[in-house]
C-alpha cells in the first residue's frame, strides 16, 4: 500500500473489555480511531460522526455498491463497514489506525492481505466473559444466548491473529497493548 501509518485491528468477543481497552489506547494523539459505519440504532450517549456514522440501510447498501466500505459485516442483526478514505488519508499521515472490529471483518481484511497488526482480547475464561455479560443486563435472554455463542464462535478464530491478549487484568491488558501498538504513551 505504500504507507507510512500503522493499521491496527482489534477484535474479541463482546465482554472482553475490548471497547475500554481501546479508550484507554486512544488517549495517546498519535492514535486515530477508525469510526464504522452502521445500520444499528445509536444508543444513548453515542454521537453520530464520533462513535460511528449511523446509517439507513439504504445509504449502507449504496455505500457497498460505491465501494466505500475496505470490509462489511452482518453482526447481531445490523450492517457494519470499515470506510476506505480515512483509513488511507490516516496511513498515508503517518497516523496509527485503530479498527474496533468483529471476527468476520477483520479475517476478510486479512484474506485480502491488508498488513497491519491484528490482536484479539480474550476474556480469561468463559465463566467469567458470561457473568461480565450477565452482569451488563442490558440484553434479553434471547440476545444473551446469541451475543455467548458469537463469543464462542469468536474465540475459536483467535489463533488467526497475531496476538491474543488475555484481559485477567485490566491494565495490564492495555499496557500490553500500547507496548504491541508502539504508541507513545506507556502504562
Ligand atoms: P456495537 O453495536 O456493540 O457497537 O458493536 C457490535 C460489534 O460490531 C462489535 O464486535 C464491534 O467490534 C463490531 N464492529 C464495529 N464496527 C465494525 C466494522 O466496521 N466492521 C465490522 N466487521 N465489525 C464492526
Amino acid at each position: 500500500m505504500g504507507t507510512k501509518g500503522k493499521m491496527v485491528v482489534i477484535s474479541g468477543p463482546s465482554g472482553a473489555g475490548k471497547s475500554t481497552v481501546c479508550r484507554r489506547v486512544l488517549e495517546d494523539p498519535e492514535v486515530e480511531f477508525s469510526i464504522s459505519a452502521t445500520t444499528r440504532a445509536r444508543r444513548d450517549g453515542e454521537v453520530d460522526g464520533r462513535d460511528y456514522y449511523f446509517l439507513s440501510a439504504d445509504e449502507f447498501r449504496q455505500k457497498v455498491e460505491a465501494g466505500a466500505f475496505i470490509e462489511h459485516a452482518h453482526v447481531h442483526g445490523n450492517m457494519y463497514g470499515t470506510l476506505r478514505a480515512p483509513m488511507d488519508a490516516a496511513l498515508k499521515a503517518g497516523r496509527i489506525y485503530l479498527l474496533e472490529i468483529d471476527v468476520q471483518g477483520a479475517l476478510q481484511m486479512k484474506g485480502i492481505d491488508i498488513p497491519g497488526l491484528y490482536l484479539f482480547i480474550a476474556p480469561p475464561n468463559f465463566e467469567e466473559l458470561r457473568k461480565r455479560l450477565i452482569g451488563r443486563n442490558t440484553e434479553t435472554p434471547e440476545v444473551l444466548e446469541r451475543r455467548l455463542q458469537k463469543a464462542e464462535d469468536e474465540y475459536r478464530e483467535r489463533v488467526r491473529y497475531d496476538h491474543v491478549i488475555v484481559n485477567d487484568n485490566l491494565e495490564d491488558c492495555i499496557a500490553e497493548v500500547r507496548r504491541l501498538i508502539g504508541s507513545g504513551v506507556e502504562g
